[in-house]
């Protein structure tokens, strides 16, 4: 079975090196080549959310608290994130990796996958590529952003490789080098093998990559529970799995509540306020959306229901729906109901352009109520581009709301630049909750491996 030494290379993998950091040591020369940590805010009780590898060589790492990485290093020089900076670089890395091949796949902020046509197999021409790549991020991006290109049969090895050499790595990982070079990996590092995952294999007897490697498709399978594992075990292999994902399925928001917003009808504002900011991209996106679902979790018991209707963009038809469901979601988590966690999402989608209007709801579509909620909702939109993002909002929602419209990084999803556009004006406070620090306490990248729709933004 295991042919993969005649796996041509089919995937380039690049992963850009302390990306956070490495963006303001390029757009500030006097962090260049001096020891950076990027805060989410400025206090030494939170936590580095990048650091420079300046750093790393003190011992710093993501996740490091401030107070300590001071200690480690006390020259160590704190900046505070500015998340619209580095999505905008996103695009601009992205624009300069489209120039020399087409970018197949956003992971990241940081990390893209492109595949290889069959000039690029051959190990000379796919180096050279990622040569050109790296030459053209530092005359046209900035000298200052280092990469690590990992070059593989399947996308999976080709982000493996991308970790075997950092900073301004390039490794190739052929069929015939496997499994020889993955030997020294820790199952902990292959992405995709989380804290639970791990613990499976080690039920299993599996704890290290030989041993994983040995295994068939079939236990992989039983090991995983789930036709992951098989599929994990072919891109182990070196072949190419065709991605799982389609396209966009679900536009969705969900928030870990913070303690005083537990209470029920302070999550529901949270709700609204995750509602209104998925319709707004729904309408960015040129879409109507025909289901609206509401979940949440209150500790253990979590609970989900979802509603259809004809397609829309209106936030007010959501609105409405939301406000339906919530009472089954509070009656369901009980009388005191604490939430944890809130989720929303819109699915179902047609585009705006080919929609057909349901006949009996819309007998008059231009003058209908529904169809003059939807202008109304693309001029709020448009006044809120022009002027800020909470110009125009709903009395409702006015207020604290600013604190959960604010666009947080999503590591998972890549927000795009008009959802900062629109959380300009949110305030310093705003800006302190909406940043997502799940990298920080989460470091390993790996565990993004592969997450579901549901995990954005
Ligand atoms: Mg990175």
């Amino acid at each position: 079975m295991t042919d993969a030494a005649n796996k041509p290379l089919r995937y380039l993998f690049i992963d850009f090196n302390s990306y956070f950091a490495s963006v303001e040591q390029q757009e500030n020369p006097l962090l260049q080549n001096r020891p950076v940590a990027v805060a989410p805010v400025m206090s030494d009780t939170t936590c580095a959310i990048a650091v420079s590898y300046e750093a790393k060589r003190f011992g710093i790492r993501t996740g490091t608290k401030i107070a300590d990485a001071k200690r480690l290093c006390p020259d160590l020089l704190v900046v505070p994130a500015r998340h619209e900076l580095y999505v905008d670089y996103h695009h601009r890395l992205i624009e300069e990796i489209d120039r020399h091949i087409p970018v197949h796949k956003v992971w990241s902020i940081d990390e893209m996958a492109c595949k290889l046509d069959r000039t690029e197999a051959h190990p000379d021409a796919a180096i050279d590529l990622a040569h050109r790549i790296k030459q053209g991020i530092a005359e046209r991006v900035g000298a200052h952003l280092k990469s690590s290109i990992g070059l593989a049969p399947s996308s999976l090895l080709a982000k493996i490789a991308t970790d075997m050499e950092k900073p301004d790595g390039l490794v190739v990982l052929r069929g015939r080098d496997l499994p020889g070079r993955l030997l020294d990996l820790d199952l902990r590092d292959l992405p995709g093998v989380g804290p639970r995952m791990n613990r499976r294999l080690d039920n299993a007897g599996v704890r290290s990559v030989v041993q994983l490697w040995r295994l068939s498709p079939k236990q992989a399978r039983a090991i995983w529970g789930s036709v992951g594992g098989e599929r994990f075990w072919y891109a182990l292999h070196g072949f190419d799995i065709p991605d799982q994902e389609t396209q966009r399925s679900v536009i969705g928001h969900s928030r870990v509540l913070d303690p005083d917003s537990r209470v029920a009808h302070k999550a529901r504002f949270v709700a609204r306020t995750l509602t209104l900011k998925a319709a707004l991209r729904l309408r960015r996106y040129g879409l109507a959306a025909g289901g609206f679902m509401l979940a949440g979790d209150k500790w253990e018991k979590g609970w989900a229901s979802h509603v259809r209707f004809p397609p829309t963009q209106d936030s007010f038809v959501f609105l409405r729906w939301l406000d339906a469901m919530w009472p089954g979601l509070v009656a369901k988590s009980g009388a005191r109901a604490s939430f944890r966690h809130v989720q929303i999402g819109l699915f179902d989608f047609v585009p705006v352009a080919h929609r057909q209007h349901d006949l009996f709801l819309h007998a008059d579509s231009k003058n209908s109520v529904a169809h003059r909620c939807e202008e109304l909702w693309g001029v709020i939109d448009k006044i809120n581009d022009q002027y800020g993002g909470d110009t125009l909002t709903l009395a409702s929602q006015h207020g604290q709301n600013l604190q959960y419209a604010g666009t947080k990084i999503a590591f998972s999803r890549v927000p795009d630049r008009f959802e900062f556009q629109q959380s300009q004006r949110d305030s310093a406070e705003a800006r302190r909750a909406a940043i997502h620090v799940q990298k920080a306490i989460k470091p390993r990248a790996s565990a993004r491996w592969g997450r579901p729709a549901w995990a954005e933004g």
